[in-house]
């Protein structure tokens, strides 16, 4: 995949639907239009549909403007009977992880921030470069952040 794709999905996984301008922030519509979804307790192929929800996930500006994935989710039915889980949301590791409410790259962005500028003086520059995040969740990134252990 390009680096340069609006949303890191493979023509083959899925489309964006719309893109939505509001006043306040882009909005991108997306939904994945693969037949099957893979289990994540047993890993194998689902094909059964159960139900399908909305995820929103903030994502890289714009222009300075503020970006939100709109994402539909949908749940399959495990169909293997030495499965726990009988459903599961269907995944998209790339773009972000199960119950993230940002995608992977605005936590690429977010992170070193606040290692370099802290809580309150992360969220200042922040939200002037449309990338709008509380001094409290700066933080709460560089504690999340796993720091390797050195070498020497
Ligand atoms: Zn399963």
């Amino acid at each position: 995949m390009a680096a340069t794709a609006i949303l890191p999905l493979a023509a083959t996984e899925g489309a964006i639907q719309q893109l939505v301008p509001t006043d306040t922030a882009i909005i991108i519509e997306a939904r994945l239009t693969t037949l099957t979804a893979t289990c994540p307790c047993c890993g194998v192929a689902a094909r059964r549909r159960q139900s399908q929800y909305q995820r929103r996930l903030a994502d890289l500006p714009w222009q300075g403007v503020p970006v939100v994935v709109r994402l539909v989710v949908r749940r399959f039915w495990c169909d293997n009977p030495a499965c726990p889980r009988a459903i599961f949301a269907e995944r998209i590791p790339a773009l972000a992880a199960p119950y993230a409410r940002k995608t992977r790259r605005l936590l690429a962005v977010l992170t070193p921030l606040g290692f370099a500028l802290g809580g309150e003086g992360g969220r200042r520059v922040l939200a002037l470069l449309g990338m709008p995040a509380s001094g409290d969740t700066l933080l709460r990134l560089v504690r999340r952040a796993v720091v390797a252990p050195c070498d020497g």
